[in-house]
């Protein structure tokens, strides 16, 4: 038989909310503490892939589990990365990363905020408002300590709390946030009743013209299986979720030459300099385009610098364990940082479901053979994660680079050859059509 745990949880983003319900589904009493319980500006568009989503089943309770695939984006034409130049001709595609989904409808996209409320549902004892200072441990549990001077105590601390994690700030001080200088920006448009199809594939993004001088553009549509204020009630649940309206994300990556000249900071920029900017780099683009770009509301745009965590590769585990962002924050580059979080909650969850022990030394064992695991399939993506984003940043010769990575050397080449200066060959379209 196994046993029940106090565990105590240092933030409510998608990673700790999933590892909470993972935890009460199992019987554990779990207190989470989030210093911003109603999100703030938590409202931009996941791409979910099988791991997220084979986690979030394995977590969820299964009425909660097809609310999350209601929720979700409706399935796209081609669940693939595909690049496009700006006049949507394809440069080539890749499959998503994850695992392979065959016996259930697939992960798509789910709108960050509708997630966070929907795994909450169930969670009104469990999740407590509170920022957490710092903790301290002894051989016989762990006690967290709040801004406001309240304490609690429990068998295990998870630091689920972000890149800016006060629980890694004691646990591995020696972890550095690291900033690359480099920031995206992000907005949303109204779907438009009708698209080119290329841009309803699973994640869109799309290269400038020239190749020296660039800015790149992200598209990924957000469009719920089922609308998300019906949903609930169609999935048998009672409660509410705040409706959202079917929306492309946009985000940019400027040029540098553009950021350099506008004096443009991530810090300091507005949400009209933000559209300006969009405006500036998608002139001449597919009218599609444009015409989105100058749908969105400038309120909407907000700038996220691009960081990730540098940790030690190894460490003395404890009675205090970091998950998520936490410990392998990433640059957005690959769209994975929220779908690691949920598998790290599986993982973790799943070591410590099968506890028959609540010794120190089992609880410390498997949170030390959770990390191990952790380490193998993250830490490698960071690395990928920041040395691929280059690519999505402008055309630097390394971003260059980077890009042949990804699209390949055929289609660059080919692009290069075309016409000169021009990332892209332009269309024929007799060839086009003999294919
Ligand atoms: C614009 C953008 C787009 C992204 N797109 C994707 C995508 O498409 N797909 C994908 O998989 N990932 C994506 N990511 C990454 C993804 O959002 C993160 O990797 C994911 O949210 C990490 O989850 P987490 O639970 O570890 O941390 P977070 O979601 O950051 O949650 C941490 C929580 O801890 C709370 N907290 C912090 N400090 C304390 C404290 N001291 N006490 C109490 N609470 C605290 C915070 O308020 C927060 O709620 C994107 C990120 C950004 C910024």
């Amino acid at each position: 038989m196994s046993v029940s745990l106090r565990i105590l949880i240092a933030g409510g983003g998608v990673g700790g909310l999933a590892l909470a319900q993972g935890l009460k589904k199992a019987g554990h009493t779990v207190r989470l503490y989030e210093k911003s319980v109603s999100g703030g500006a938590a409202g931009y568009r996941l791409h979910m892939n099988g791991d997220g989503g084979n986690a979030l089943k394995d977590l969820l309770p299964p009425d909660l589990f097809q609310l999350y695939l209601a929720t979700s984006r409706k399935d796209p034409r081609k669940e693939r990365l595909v690049f496009y130049d700006n006049h949507l001709r394809e440069l080539g595609e890749r499959p998503h990363l994850g695992a392979r989904v065959v016996d259930r409808p697939k992960d798509t996209a789910a709108n960050r905020a509708t997630l966070r409320e929907l795994l909450m549902i169930g969670l009104a004892d469990v999740v407590i408002a509170g920022e957490i200072q710092g903790y301290e441990e002894t051989t016989d549990g762990v006690e967290i300590i709040l801004e406001d001077g309240r304490r609690d105590r429990g068998d295990l601390l998870v630091g689920f709390d972000g890149v800016h994690s006060r629980v890694r700030r004691s646990k591995l001080p020696q972890a550095r946030v690291m900033d690359t200088g480099l920031f995206a920006i992000y907005g949303r448009a109204p779907l438009p009743p009708s698209l080119p199809p290329q841009l309803m594939d699973g994640f869109v993004i799309v290269f400038g013209p020239k190749v020296l001088e660039n800015g790149v553009l992200s598209l990924g549509v957000f469009d719920p299986r089922i609308a998300v204020d019906e949903a609930p009630a169609r999935c048998g649940i009672d409660a509410r979720l705040t409706p959202v309206a079917p929306y492309m994300m946009i985000a940019g990556s400027l040029p540098a030459s553009m950021v350099r000249e506008k004096g443009l900071r991530s810090d300091t920029i507005t949400g009209p300099q933000m559209k300006d900017s969009l405006q500036e780099l998608v002139k001449g683009w597919d009218p599609h385009i444009v015409a989105m770009v100058d749908a969105a509301r400038a309120e909407d745009f907000f700038a996220t610098r691009v960081r990730y965590v540098e940790a030690p590769y190894d460490w003395a585990s404890s009675r205090v364990t970091l998950a998520g962002d936490a410990i392998h924050g990433m640059p957005p580059t690959l769209g994975i940082g929220a779908n690691l979080a949920l598998r790290d909650a599986q993982v973790l969850a799943e070591k410590l479901n099968g506890l028959a022990s609540g010794s120190r030394a089992a609880i410390v064992a498997a949170v030390r053979s959770y990390e191990a695991e952790m380490r193998g399939y993250a830490f490698p993506l960071v690395k990928r994660a920041i040395t691929q984003e280059g690519s999505a940043s402008g055309f630097t010769p390394m971003g260059v680079l980077r890009l042949i990575r990804l699209v390949g050397i055929g289609p660059f080449l080919n692009a290069l050859r075309g016409r000169k200066k021009s990332f892209v060959r332009p269309a024929n379209d007799e060839e086009e059509r003999a294919q």
